[in-house]
């Protein structure tokens, strides 16, 4: 892949933007009765050329999220003299690129299926480490988004519970995009009740949910991890 380069305009902008969804967040956990540090902010720089990511990291950002496991591999080796940096795998995963991830990312929030948590079991394995990682449901029950059904995550559970090398420490979802982020809410306290169903957050302390459009709706039904591209590197083109 060729990437652009990023003016210091363009780092001085992404540092800006960065401010503001952090201080976003600290508004709507406060309005929630939260501390501002019940929420993460994992910065979404799929597409986004690796000196962006710099940028963001010289601006104090440290948790990254990549949606193709390809690009996360290459940018985790282009920028790997970046101190504390976590890498998020966040995007659909094929079973055959799970090799390309279970070595590098902190956390993998997408895992829906069987087949793909005992692969990633078997690459963790590999690596001699364990791997933590998000079930992810598809509560809206779209066609086009990934996601295990609601109905489902009992049984992935079970099926992660089998992994010796797999530690599942919460939920993911994707909220159907609604004009009104208000009109999501219902679907963020769909998964925060299903997290309630299974444990609660004593054994599934994480809920990945929000993206720029949305986030402040997720933080108010609970998310502890909150992913957010375009309000920090804008349009991805
Ligand atoms: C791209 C992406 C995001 C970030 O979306 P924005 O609308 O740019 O904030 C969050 N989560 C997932 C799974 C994504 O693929």
């Amino acid at each position: 892949m060729v990437w652009c380069a990023v003016s210091s305009d363009e780092a001085t902008g992404i540092a800006n933007r960065l401010q503001d969804v952090r201080d976003r967040i600290a508004t709507a956990a406060q309005r929630a009765g939260r501390a501002k540090e019940e929420v993460r902010l994992i910065a979404v720089s799929k597409k986004m050329p690796p000196e962006a990511i710099r940028a963001a990291h010289a601006a104090g950002q440290r948790d990254f999220g990549e949606s193709y496991a390809q690009e996360l591999a290459q940018k985790a080796a282009t920028l790997g003299d970046l101190p504390d940096l976590a890498w998020h795998a966040i995007g659909r995963l094929q079973r055959n690129k799970a090799k390309l991830v279970a070595g590098i990312a902190t956390l993998i929030h997408s895992v829906d299926r069987e087949d793909l948590a005992v692969e990633l079991d078997r690459r963790a394995a590999t690596c001699g480490r364990t791997l933590r990682v998000l079930i992810e449901v598809n509560v809206g029950g779209e066609a086009t988004k990934g996601g295990c059904a609601p109905d489902d995550v009992g049984r992935l559970l079970d099926v992660a519970a089998r992994c010796p090398h797999l530690r599942v420490s919460g939920l993911m979802t994707i909220a159907p995009f609604l004009d009104d982020p208000g009109d999501v809410r219902p679907f963020f306290a769909a998964l925060r009740a299903l997290r309630d169903a299974h444990g609660g957050a004593a054994t599934l302390p994480e809920l990945s949910m929000g993206m720029s459009h949305d986030f402040e709706a997720a933080i108010a039904e609970g998310a502890t991890l909150v992913r957010v591209g375009t309000a920090i590197f804008g349009p991805r083109g």
